[in-house]
């Protein structure tokens, strides 16, 4: 362990957002990266505002994206997050010690904090040496009793022993009267790194939680990676510095560190980042895309898909690398389960140049009369069926694929051909012939 010790602060009140879960993952992965601590403190002094919903989805969202935490006090054999409102008794014991030293004093029933009068130099590690003059006297704790956010934010990191505030630049106002704080309160200010906005995909302005795409929660709905939405976040405002983006989780962490981190604000990119969860999704490793998958069909209500085991797995090996995303997955492969298929109009428009009505009786006599029938013996097939016919192969796989799926895109023909098996290709060309018209 090193002795770096960062923390994630958020207050809980809305759902949890990419700006958020940017922040949480990046001291994460400072963390990870340094061999260091992950704090998870939940800021809820201002009771107001807090509401239960907004913490559930904050929780059960940083344990979906895997951004465990290293410590806090424990619940159940585990450990939970440390709460400001539970903290009352620190903050009033650095209270006392302020008023003491005649460093605070009260003023219309609030409780004011005296500045130095110095310029304050924020150590920023991304935007270098920050100088501010804190002008102005501010309030600590409110005439209502509860503690203002600089004061529990400055107490808390000073007791947790941070030594890195990494966060989003909206808070880089606030620092001056931070080190005010730890000046007052006698403490070394941890370093800081305030990290770039994001901004909206499209216009000015940063991404708000109102912004479509914005939630943590619809990503998880969908059925994301949360190894991609991890690799699309670590890219808003940091890049390992070399040509990579499509990046493991240990590769990140291997590469990231603070100075890799641009003072430029980064733009959501919502195409990118569904691009790069269907990238991940190819490079998932066999079983865990199974176990996801069957997850997703659970989810979706086709717990029926799910008898046949060795059936699904060997749907599940041959459409990993044409699916895009498992938000596809149900409708990717309902017509392996589905005898009653239906035959897409636009798909049967793609096809009918090939003349169907032909094609498919020809398709069944050669290939009922196959011994044997597995992926290259169906091709050979075809290419022998095209070559006598002096028809281009296209007519006949075309053709065929629509005949036994009812669409023209999905996974290879050959291995398609392979899962349904013979007898069931042979019924469901029969089907179709039986079922379009073609005229
Ligand atoms: N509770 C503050 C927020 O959510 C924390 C700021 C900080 O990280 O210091 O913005």
């Amino acid at each position: 362990m090193s002795d770096v010790r960062v923390r994630f602060a958020p207050s809980p009140t809305g759902y949890f957002h990419i700006g958020g879960a940017r922040t949480a993952l990046f001291n994460w992965l400072y963390a990870k990266h340094t061999g260091g601590t992950f704090v998870l403190r939940i800021e809820d002094s201002d009771t107001e505002r807090n509401t239960k919903e907004s913490l559930n989805s904050l929780l059960s969202n940083l344990r979906w994206m895997g951004l465990d935490w290293d410590e806090g006090p424990e619940v159940g054999g585990s450990y939970g997050p440390y709460f400001q409102s539970e903290r009352g008794d620190v903050y009033q014991k650095h209270l006392q010690r302020l008023r003491d030293e005649g460093k605070v004093y009260e003023k219309d029933g609030a409780l004011w904090l005296k500045v130095s009068g110095e310029t304050q130099t924020i150590d920023d590690i991304i935007h270098g040496p920050v100088q501010r003059l804190e002008e102005k006297d501010f309030v600590i704790y409110r005439s209502n009793g509860t503690p203002v956010f600089h004061f529990v934010n400055v107490v808390d990191d000073m007791e947790m022993k941070i030594t890195h505030v990494i966060r989003g630049e909206d808070h880089l106002s606030n620092t001056s009267k931070h080190l005010e704080l730890y000046q007052a309160l006698g403490a070394p200010a941890p370093k800081f790194a305030h990290i770039p906005l994001i901004l909206k995909a499209d216009g000015p302005g940063k991404m708000s939680k109102r912004d479509r795409g914005s939630l943590v929660e619809e990503y998880r709905d969908k059925f994301f990676l949360p190894s991609a939405l991890i690799n699309y976040l670590s890219l808003l405002g940091w890049s390992p510095k070399d040509d990579r983006e499509l990046m493991s989780l240990d590769e990140i962490i291997a590469a990231f560190d603070l100075v890799g981190i641009n003072k430029t604000h980064a733009r959501f990119d919502e195409k990118k980042l569904a691009f790069m969860n269907a990238e991940h999704l190819k490079q998932l490793p066999k079983e865990e895309f199974f176990k996801r998958g069957v997850e997703v069909l659970r989810k979706t209500e086709h717990a029926d898909w799910l008898k046949d085991e060795a059936y699904l797995k060997k749907i599940f090996d041959i459409v990993q690398e044409k699916l895009r995303s498992f938000e596809e997955l149900p409708n990717f492969v309902a017509y392996f389960f589905d005898e009653n298929y239906p035959f897409e109009p636009t798909a049967l428009q793609k096809i009918l140049k090939h003349q169907p009505k032909e094609r498919l009786p020809e398709l069944q006599i050669a290939l009922s009369s196959l011994p044997t029938f597995d992926c290259e013996i169906v091709e050979n097939a075809l290419k022998t069926l095209s070559a006598e016919k002096n028809l281009p192969a296209g007519a006949y796989i075309h053709t065929l694929r629509f005949a036994v799926s009812g669409r023209n895109v999905g996974p290879s023909l050959y291995h398609l051909l392979d899962v349904l098996g013979k007898d069931e290709v042979l019924r469901r060309i029969q089907r179709c012939l039986e079922t379009c018209s073609f005229a």
